[in-house]
């Protein structure tokens, strides 16, 4: 264990903390030790992903808990279909274990995540605690995947959740937004290992908001980032093969040229042109959505999935209702271009299958998820006031992870199951051990 104390900030670097002290327990009777600690002096818990949430959802002014040294596959059972054929694993996964490290382990045992984000250097508990998700119409988000969890409880003791064991706290510890304990391990349903085969393309968003389901439905996991102040985007289609198709991994050249230099270097020089002359913003992103020709590749699910990003920025996120996706981009769009706020960055468009995870932005209904991003060194202040506004106006839920302005008064009304989550804590921690700044703002 280490206890040296320096100061936290988040990747996007808009939520910093000073906590009082920082833990790395190796075993999870040294979770438990932790907390019980914690809980004796009176200070405040919180463990730490890593760090990838816009909100503050992984602060604190107490214990900064981090389980980078409790990572890997702890063990995996085989799970059948109604006839006996082995269809999948259950597999325990040690809850610090990195999304991006997680893949290739899965894929060595023949195994895959159904689906992943865009990004993969979260933890597991981190992403799936505040639920992440992908795109698919048929896709649900991480935390439908999890059937079972351990949790250290503010009293130190470890408890172990599922569907038929502490079924409520499974629940709510599904996506607990770390204010139930600390999870230890998770066990996640896994698929057999599959390849993607990815169509990117450029296209215009009046001909996809044309028909905006169908597109969502046009492949297993369709998605499109438009560029603001243009009709420009570009639409990536993901389909899936057997685990045994022959690859087609993007070239090394075209990888370095694409995915490094234009998602990277050259859009980070692009995004400070835009920051220090605003009005060159709309010829910028007409360039940058030329910039993606055309490609088509065939990898590993995990390697299709997710890819680096580098260039700093801060997010919101909602999940409209899908059948309300098409006018609420419409909306946004002439919104923004009526404002005169700029954005380099562009608008990501995904979709998901509903769920039955309490808290969840899914939950019972298929959604479209709208992101609006903002270059890091630009203000974001009021594209995301004129875009929050859109969102809630139609329904949408704010992803936990990411930069929204609602209160517990007004997510009460908003998130399905959230009394029931808010009893579950009470019983839990009653003295807010595993309180921070962000659970004062979402929780009563
Ligand atoms: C570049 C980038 C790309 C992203 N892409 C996507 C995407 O494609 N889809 C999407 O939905 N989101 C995406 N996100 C958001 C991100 O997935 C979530 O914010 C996620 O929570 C980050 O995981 P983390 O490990 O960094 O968790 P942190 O931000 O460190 O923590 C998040 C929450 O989880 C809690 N937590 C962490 N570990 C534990 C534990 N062991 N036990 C209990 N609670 C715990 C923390 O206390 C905190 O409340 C992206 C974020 C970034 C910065």
């Amino acid at each position: 264990m280490t206890t040296s104390v320096a100061p936290w900030q988040n990747w996007a670097g808009n939520v910093l903390a000073t906590p009082s002290e920082r833990r790395a327990p190796t075993t999870v009777a040294e979770v438990s030790d932790v907390v019980t600690a914690a809980a004796e002096r009176g200070d405040r818990v919180k463990c730490v992903g890593a760090g990838h949430s816009f909100t503050p959802a992984a602060t604190t002014d107490g214990v900064l808990v981090s389980l980078d040294d409790l990572t890997g596959i702890e063990s995996i059972v085989p799970t059948r279909d109604p006839a006996g054929r082995v269809d999948g694993a259950d597999v325990t996964v040690w809850a610090g274990t990195r999304l991006h490290r997680l893949g290739p382990l899965l894929w060595d045992l023949g195994l895959a995540q159904q689906n992943l984000g865009d990004f993969a250097e979260q933890s597991l508990a981190g992403a799936v605690s505040t639920g992440t998700h992908g795109t698919g119409c048929g896709a649900q988000g991480l935390p439908a995947t999890v059937v079972g969890l351990q949790l250290v409880t503010a009293d130190g003791s470890v408890l172990s959740c599922s569907p038929t064991s502490h079924p409520e706290v499974f629940e709510a510890a599904r996506l607990g937004i770390g204010a139930l304990g600390i999870i230890t391990k998770m066990t996640i349903r896994c698929v057999p290992a599959f390849a993607l085969r990815a169509e990117e393309r450029p296209w215009t968003l009046s001909a996809a908001l044309q028909d905006l389901e169908g597109f969502a439905r046009s492949a297993d996991h369709a998605e499109f980032f438009w560029f603001p102040h243009t009709d420009a985007i570009t639409v990536k289609r993901n389909t899936r093969l057997p685990g045994d198709t022959e690859l087609r991994p993007v070239g090394r050249v075209r990888e370095l040229v694409s995915d490094e230099f234009l998602s990277n270097e050259a859009f980070d020089a692009l995004c400070r042109a835009a920051t220090r002359r605003p009005a060159l913003t709309p010829r910028l992103n007409r360039l940058a959505s030329r910039a993606l020709s055309a490609r088509g590749f065939t990898d590993r699910s995990y390697r299709v999935f997710a890819s680096p990003r580098r260039v700093r920025f801060r997010e919101m996120e909602y999940a409209v209702p899908l059948g309300a996706a098409s006018a609420v981009l419409r909306d946004l769009r002439d919104t923004i271009d009526r404002s005169g706020v700029v954005t380099p960055f562009p608008v990501e468009v995904r979709f998901a299958a509903a769920d039955d995870v309490w808290m969840s932005t899914a939950h019972h209904r298929d959604v479209c998820y709208i992101a609006v991003h903002q270059y890091h060194r630009m203000d974001h202040t009021e594209l995301f006031r004129l875009a929050e506004s859109i969102f809630l106006a139609s329904g949408g839920r704010p992803h936990w992870g990411k930069m929204h302005t609602r209160t517990a008064a007004d997510l009460s009304t908003m998130v399905e199951r959230f009394d029931d989550f808010v009893s579950v804590r009470d019983r839990l921690d009653p003295d807010r051990l595993f309180g921070n700044e962000y659970t004062e703002r979402v929780l009563p």
